[in-house]
């Protein structure tokens, strides 16, 4: 498959002036980043690489980084992480408090923001240092000792993450948060400030389209059970209260952040990361969103 054709063709048709979509706002430092930036990379298992645009420039990964946290806690805790989270896609916009209540704190899914809080606390039950052990995970997947929090946008987020303070205080009411508040939120504001490219982030999802092993060592980082049930969840819940469209229109497993990046799989196959910071309500890339759909229908290659 000729992939640097067809991305020159996405890149050639698809442009950020046609787009409706905003810069998210609720986090001030990403108000700040340049709407125009669009790039693309991926990454296949026979080793090609193609990409556009601003492909190696730095994102806010954002809520990519629950798929990190969530492998990181499915190791520590395996089959019993479920009895501290669900694992069905919400319906809900993903910072909304409203299912709690009737699920006894248990959140839907890890994706969600509250359930990506309940994996944090799991983590900081059961970790020396998580901020220092989520880098050192990333950058062994990623093949990249540099790789690093933004600590801007993380205090950023901090001074107005109301809602997800909100989220933790509500499910330790209802039991289901161990430690205290704030090293929880703390942890998590980190883990959502990761500073990667498009570049990094095809390299870091080729575990997940490897079954579970890096490309290029072999060596097993997850089991293929797990990484299943992994790639399970970024098809049924990786884009919210858009998780269906995002499978209509696309066809394979993927996870979004409010930076504007996106990243989706094809087992067996590819990883691909694209980024454009205007987003669509739902809070996902719109522009990446088009990207993606483009992507499967040039190379009639989704996963269904
Ligand atoms: N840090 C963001 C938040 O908690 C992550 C949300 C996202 O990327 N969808 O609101």
């Amino acid at each position: 498959m000729e992939y640097q054709k067809i991305l020159d063709q996405i890149q050639e048709e698809l442009n950020y002036r046609d787009v409706f979509g905003k810069v998210a706002s609720y986090i001030p430092e990403l108000a700040r980043v340049d709407p125009k930036k669009f790039g693309m990379h991926l990454y296949s298992t026979d080793a090609q690489q193609s990409s556009f645009g601003d492909s190696s420039e730095k994102l806010s990964i954002q809520s990519i980084s629950k798929v990190f946290t969530l492998t990181m806690a499915m190791k520590i805790l395996g089959e019993d992480l479920w009895d501290r989270v669900d694992v069905e896609p919400s319906g809900d916009p993903f910072n909304s408090l409203t299912q709690l209540e009737h699920e006894k704190g248990i959140p839907r899914n890890p994706f969600i923001n509250s359930g990506a809080l309940v994996i944090c606390d799991i983590l900081v039950s059961n970790l020396k240092d998580p901020k220092a052990e989520l880098l050192e995970f990333v950058r062994k997947i990623t093949g990249n000792p540099e790789i690093d929090y933004d600590y801007t946008v993380a205090a950023s987020e901090k001074s107005t993450g109301y809602r997800n303070y909100a989220l933790v205080n509500y499910m330790k009411a209802l039991g289901n948060i161990k430690n205290d508040v704030e090293p929880i939120v703390d942890f998590y504001f980190h883990q959502c400030s990761l500073a990667m490219s498009c570049e990094e982030l095809a390299k870091a999802f080729m575990l997940y389209a490897n079954r579970g092993k890096l490309l290029e060592t072999g060596e097993r980082i997850i089991s293929k059970t797990k990484n299943k049930r992994i790639n399970a969840l970024m098809q049924t819940c990786g884009f919210y209260d858009e998780a269906g469209e995002f499978s209509f229109e696309v066809g394979l497993p993927g996870k979004s952040g409010v930076g504007g990046g996106i990243v989706a799989i094809h087992p067996g196959q590819y990883s691909v990361a694209v980024w454009s910071p205007l987003l669509n309500p739902k809070g996902n890339s719109e522009l990446g969103m088009a990207a993606l759909e483009r992507f499967t229908t040039l190379t009639g290659f989704s996963i269904f």
